[in-house]
């Protein structure tokens, strides 16, 4: 079977994990099976489709790097891909229910159907939904009035007394008995624009797309959908509705649990590699031991076999892990070009948005060495190496001392400090520094952890920082030996 799938989102909102597991999972799946991933619009929604949306879906994949082969901007044999251009087929299609008796005119208005609602909530009645009185209006009648202008609905025509079955790949059998489904739900609205029940179907259909893989809160939804392709005379695609996302407290995620839309992830500095990689694996498993997967690795590996019937739970932990991983994984250059719009934004190099000097972008590039290992978002890079392009404010004299030591030693420590700061900071490499450090500690009698502790604290303003010989070189033997002349002023003066 060519095998055509695709994701279809409404643009209502920004893009967020769950929208980004769907078209994964599709995308994936395509590729697995050398098939074809179709973007489609669902812009049936006219009051809540907003166009900053449907930019927000194209920035938000070109950032991650997944493509569809067919879609509203690249095209293709299908097209239209947006909903909102195909208004005139639903119609088409519509009508052909209408002609068949699989569909009718409704003429209520939205006051008679909340009145009923209403009337229904106080009764406490456990029916829902529209009460079918226009179901029996006699067809030519009902075109008649349709004819002449008078406001109406298109609605399906549930066939009653039966059941529908139809098969889930990831949950097997499901039967639905026809009565239980949403009584005849608008197809048609009044101003001539499809639901969104019509809408999918039909162009699922015409853009011959062969499997349906989506969220789970659309099952309740399927049933109808496959009572319509009966009706159309059509044969139904193959449906996976893929597990929930939840929060760690077992609910459905939402911006209670943190970040949800891939913008805010995008701007504290996730990596698109270690997101896609982390959601690839939001309900299914690929191979025992590996946790590192390229988007290549996935499509080789996926398929609806492997996708779990339990909920995913999403770890904003091992998310943070996965950033740290692929962060690791970049080379100097290409952690260099991804950190720098945070620093400029930041204003590490100045005002906010300053670009930096040849000299700042220098110091910027030999910085960054220094606090990969660590890094888990490229948005705290500005942060960690500030003290390096200005001068850290020092904190109390308390800081400087170290465990078990007093004001009066810490001075001390700092006066040896100040001797053996400039040889320190021209010691060409780590090993050679460290040696350094300790003969020096151990000549003028004091714990090497003693000497370096308020040296971190001048150089760096901090006691918990990036490392400290690495730091010195950066800076030079001049300015880390005025660093270390500052701090003792200050707290041999307690400034
Ligand atoms: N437009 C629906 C959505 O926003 C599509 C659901 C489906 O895949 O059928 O998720």
């Amino acid at each position: 079977m060519k095998v055509r799938d695709r994701y279809a989102p409404s643009p209502t909102g920004l893009q967020h994990i769950g929208g980004i597991r769907t078209a994964l999972f599709n995308y994936l799946f395509a590729r697995s099976q050398n098939g074809k991933f179709v973007l489609r619009l669902e812009d049936t929604d006219r009051t809540r489709s907003e166009d900053c949306y449907v930019q927000n879906l194209y920035d938000t994949f070109e950032w991650l790097g997944v493509k569809w082969d067919e879609g509203p901007d690249n095209g293709g044999a299908f097209g239209p891909y947006v909903q909102s251009e195909r208004s005139a087929l639903y119609q088409k299609y519509a009508r052909e229910l209408l002609e068949n008796g699989h569909a009718y005119y409704c003429f209520c208005s939205a006051e008679r159907i909340e009145k009923v609602r209403q009337e229904r909530e106080a009764a406490h009645s456990s029916e829902t939904g529209y009460d079918r009185v226009c179901r029996n209006i006699d067809p030519k009648e009902a075109a008649k009035r349709a004819d002449s202008g008078e406001a109406c609905t298109v609605r399906l025509k549930i066939p009653l007394g039966e059941t529908t079955h139809f098969h889930d790949h990831l949950l097997g059998g499901i039967e639905w008995k026809n009565d239980d489904v949403n009584p005849d739900p608008v197809l048609l609205k009044t101003d001539g624009f499809p639901t969104y029940h019509l809408a999918n179907v039909v162009d699922d259909h015409l853009m011959e797309i062969s499997h349906v893989l989506r969220a789970q809160e659309w099952l309740s939804s399927t049933p109808l959908h496959v009572i319509m392709y009966r009706c159309f005379g059509w044969t139904p695609p193959e449906y996976c509705h893929l597990p929930m996302v939840m929060g760690q407290d077992g609910k459905k995620l939402s911006k209670r649990h943190g970040a949800t839309s891939i913008d805010e992830f995008r701007k504290q500095g996730y990596l698109p590699d270690a997101l896609l990689n982390y959601i690839a694996l939001l309900g299914a498993s690929y191979e025992e031991g590996k946790e590192i997967y390229t988007l290549d690795e996935l499509a080789q590996r996926f398929s609806l076999e492997k996708l779990n019937k339990a909920p995913a739970v999403f770890d904003y932990k091992k998310l943070e892990w996965y950033n740290g991983q692929y962060i690791r994984m970049k080379s100097g250059e290409e952690l260099s070009a991804l950190c720098l719009p945070y620093a400029v934004g930041a204003g590490l190099f100045g005002e906010k948005g300053k670009e930096p000097s040849p000299q700042q972008r220098a110091v910027f590039t030999a910085a960054l060495p220094l606090v990969k290992e660590r890094l888990v978002f490229l948005g705290e890079v500005p942060e960690k190496i500030a003290y390096l392009f200005s001068e850290p404010e020092l904190p109390p004299a308390d800081e400087f001392i170290p465990k078990k030591s007093d004001l009066a030693s810490t001075i001390e420590l700092l006066r040896h400090g100040l001797e053996i700061i400039k040889p320190l900071a021209q010691v060409p490499n780590d090993e050679d520094a460290e040696n350094f450090i300790k003969a020096e500690a151990e000549k003028r009698g004091v714990k090497l952890g003693d000497l370096m502790m308020p040296l971190r604290v001048a150089i760096t303003g901090s006691r918990v920082s990036p490392p400290l010989f690495g730091s010195l070189r950066i800076l030079g033997a001049e300015l880390s030996l005025a660093r270390v002349q500052r701090a003792l002023e200050k707290i041999t003066f307690r400034l």
